[in-house]
């Protein structure tokens, strides 16, 4: 906790010239999008999310994740809370296929799922460690990976304290959500939140009075993941229970 509470006080590396920010072609001129225009952040609602998996399932393909179940952008945790206090959390395959009935617990006081990604955190760990400054935070705030400058250290993986990265088994270089920039850039949703039928995924901008995810910061009582390590997710949560970690 010493090295990450150090790591946080050295200067973060933010990119958002046309140049470095990848992963997409800035060199296609239907391309309009400048970074420093946007700060982008999503909602999730625990109380619209049933398990479906959609989100997890859309994110594998747009994004094409490897079908191997240790490796996701998105995934959705499902938590039971027992009466005698113990909380099962399972996530089978990330949930791309949903939940199945007839593995939940019982005795169960109170269940509900949780879907997960990188928060694209505002003090990232991740960045703060990466050696040659691949792993980036953009101007529009995503926090993107350079795979073109990835050596593949894994610092960033160990260093991310929600688990969102992985090392992709063919390129070598870490990997992990990046809001479907490629899809952002042109004015798109992220994959996950199209898909979600139940719109228990909300994306958009954080610093825009008249945008959705700014209405849904305000009026729901919001949480992030592991706020006591201060790097400020941009992932909010409404409903969060105190049992998730
Ligand atoms: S959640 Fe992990 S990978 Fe994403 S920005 Fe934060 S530390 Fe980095
Ligand atoms: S698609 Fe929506 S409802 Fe289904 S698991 Fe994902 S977040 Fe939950």
């Amino acid at each position: 906790m010493a090295g990450l509470a150090a790591s946080l006080l050295v200067p973060k590396v933010v990119r958002g010239e046309k140049s470095a920010a990848k992963p997409f072609d800035w060199a296609d001129d239907s391309i309009h999008y400048d970074p420093h225009d946007h700060k982008w952040g999503m909602g999730v609602d625990i109380n619209k999310c049933i398990g479906c998996g959609r989100c997890s399932n859309a994110c594998k393909i747009e994004n094409d994740v490897p079908k191997e179940p240790f490796f996701f952008r998105t995934w959705v945790e499902r938590y039971q809370v027992q009466e005698n206090g113990e909380t099962i959390i399972d996530c089978p395959n990330g949930a791309v296929d949903g939940f199945k009935k007839e593995t939940e617990s019982d005795d169960v006081l109170r269940s509900f799922f949780v879907p997960k990604l990188c928060n694209h955190c505002e003090n990232p760990p991740c960045v703060q460690v990466c050696p040659v400054g691949a792993t980036y935070q953009s101007a529009d705030g995503v926090v993107l990976v350079d795979a073109d400058y990835c050596l593949g250290c894994r610092y960033c993986i160990q260093a991310c304290p929600y688990g969102a990265r992985f090392l992709h088994p063919v390129t070598r270089t870490a990997e992990k959500c990046t809001f479907c920039y490629h899809r952002i850039v042109r004015g798109e949703e992220p994959a996950c939140v199209e898909a979600c039928p139940t719109q228990a995924r909300i994306f958009g901008e954080l610093d825009q009075k008249a945008s959705p995810l700014h209405r849904f910061k305000r009026m729901n009582r919001i949480g992030v993941l592991k706020p006591a390590l201060n790097t400020e997710p941009k992932v909010f949560y409404a409903n969060l229970d105190m049992e998730v970690k």
